[in-house]
């Protein structure tokens, strides 16, 4: 059986902040993901704003993590080259009542330590001229920002990787192994691993993995989905962030920009009996666009060229336990009952925002248990991101091309994605090695023509590059192959 001090579930970007924030000091770490690729979860179905923190509960860990969080991501984007934009965001208001919450809610983030200013209806719509020409005031929060939720997940893993952390992809956590009131290690569907830490960073499923170590039995997560419609970078642009009032459960319906160019419709907010429910639905789906048409009257139906969605990982019970009560907070502890557990559960929003503080306040928890955490000598907190063909200018492209022909091969014409990216990440720390992966890192396929013309090449570059019959290659994992049989034969 191989031995690690700490083995991470769960490969979202809580758990790959994690593993990056562990990689700095001499320890043996191990990060299972039990899908083909890491951040298929939550942490790729999101709306992808650093949030300011204006929203949080005060006084609660998840207002704090956000807190803590915001101003970590400068210095993540430089480092792991990870794409950023510090645009700020706008709670609009569009009825007569509506400035009055807007006083509140800059009450609220003023305890919450975040800076926030109302501004007049004439100053949105110089800001924003999509906006509804009736709003009446709106709250600006400066540090708010967007991400490129992807690269938030594979940056700081591959980071990871480099200064030794090891990574099992298609490996399911099944159980714990418990030795006189510790665990000692983990079964999963790749065999058993030994360990003296567990750091249960499993999104949704984080309630039925503490639950296999006895610990808060009546802590439940009940997802509540949140459902996007995505536009057409060439039909409509926006650099804003624009919020509605929000409701006691979400923070509303937004209309958004995103780093990639695509503006986004969503979310809504609908609880969900089943973990893997991501399908989206016409009610819901009528819901989002009407909603936002409220904040942008403009938005045209022509402009939609996908839709998808995500699950919150809504805790919802509280925890007699431990006398705390986890009624959508955090739950980020070392539970009593048994030694050897860290749970990050209950990472509903903002926690693609949180994911960083999340990793260092782990970090502190494992320091308060006793764990001598001495720092690795040569730790480098670079990553140095692959080159982009699209964000380079001509003679960028041309010396490109040059080194390497494939880098000449438009594969992905909308998003002009060349093969020589496919193939870098394809043997990149983290192996591309699915039509998705690929679209993750790259955002191929993701213009208007939905992959219609690059989706074959990509096939058969990944199967040339991983040795592997095209009828093995899928589009997320085992059972979505994108080809079922060969139609006729080829001669050689
Ligand atoms: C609709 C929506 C909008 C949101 N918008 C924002 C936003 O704008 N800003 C923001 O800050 N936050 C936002 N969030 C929240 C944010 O996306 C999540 O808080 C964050 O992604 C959670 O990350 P995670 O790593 O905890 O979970 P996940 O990303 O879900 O990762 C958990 C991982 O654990 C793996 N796993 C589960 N069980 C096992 C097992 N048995 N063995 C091995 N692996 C396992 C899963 O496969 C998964 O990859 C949004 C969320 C949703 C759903």
């Amino acid at each position: 059986m191989n031995n690690y001090d700490i083995i991470i579930i769960g490969g979202g970007v809580v758990g790959c902040m994690t593993a990056r924030a562990l990689s700095r000091y001499n320890l043996k770490v191990l990060l299972i993901e039990k899908q083909s690729d890491i951040g298929m979860g939550a942490s790729s179905a999101n709306s992808a704003i650093i949030h300011a923190g204006h929203d949080p509960v005060p006084g609660t860990l998840k207002a704090r993590m956000n807190k803590l969080a915001n101003p970590m991501w400068d210095t993540l984007s430089a480092e792991l080259g990870i794409p950023f934009r510090r645009c700020g965001a706008y709670i609009v208001a569009l009825t007569a009542d509506e400035p009055g919450c807007l006083e509140d809610l800059k009450q609220r983030a003023m305890l919450n330590g975040v800076q926030a200013e109302i501004i007049s209806a004439e100053e949105m719509l110089r800001r924003e001229p999509k906006v509804n020409p009736a709003v009446t005031g709106a709250l600006f929060t400066p540090t708010a920002g967007l991400v490129d939720p992807f690269a938030a997940c594979i940056a700081p893993l591959e980071n990871a990787i480099h200064n030794g952390v090891e990574v099992k992809v298609d490996t399911a956590f099944e159980d714990f192994i418990i030795h006189q009131g510790a665990i000692v290690g983990v079964h999963t569907n790749q065999g058993d691993f030994g360990c003296r830490w567990v750091i249960n960073a499993a999104g949704v499923y984080a309630d039925e993995i503490m639950h296999k170590a006895g610990v808060h039995p009546e802590f439940k997560i009940t997802p509540r989905k949140g459902e996007y419609y995505v536009l057409d970078q060439a039909d409509i642009e926006m650099d804003s962030i624009l919020f509605p009032v929000p409701s006691a459960v979400s923070k509303g319906i937004l209309v958004l920009g995103s780093t990639h160019g695509n503006v986004l419709v969503g979310p809504n907010s609908n609880l969900t009996a089943d973990k893997q429910d991501t399908a989206v639905t016409g009610p819901g789906l009528t819901e989002i666009w009407q909603s936002a048409q409220k904040l942008v009257p403009s938005l045209n139906q022509k402009s939609i060229i996908a839709v998808f969605a995500g699950t919150r990982a809504t805790g919802n019970a509280s925890s007699p336990s431990s006398g705390m009560d986890y009624n959508h907070d955090f739950m980020i502890e070392i539970p009593s009952s048994i030694r050897g557990l860290v749970n990050a559960a209950g990472i509903e929003s903002p926690g693609l925002t949180a994911a960083p503080a999340i990793a260092e306040y782990i970090i502190e928890l494992l320091k308060d248990a006793g764990e001598a955490l001495k720092p690795k000598k040569g730790w480098d907190p670079i990553r140095q991101p692959r080159p982009r063909f699209n964000h380079l200018n001509r003679e960028e492209q041309r010396v490109l091309g040059e080194a390497d022909p494939a880098y000449r091969r438009i594969i992905c014409r909308c998003e002009m994605v060349t093969e020589g990216e496919i193939i870098a990440e394809i043997h990149a720390p983290i192996p591309a090695r699915t039509y998705d992966a690929i679209k993750r890192r790259t955002w191929l396929g993701t213009g208007r023509c939905l992959g219609s013309f690059d989706m074959p090449r990509v096939v058969d570059i990944l199967s040339r590059e991983l040795g592997v019959s095209p009828l093995e290659i899928s589009k997320k994992g085992p059972g979505s192959e994108l080809l079922f049989r060969t139609t006729k034969e080829v001669e050689d």
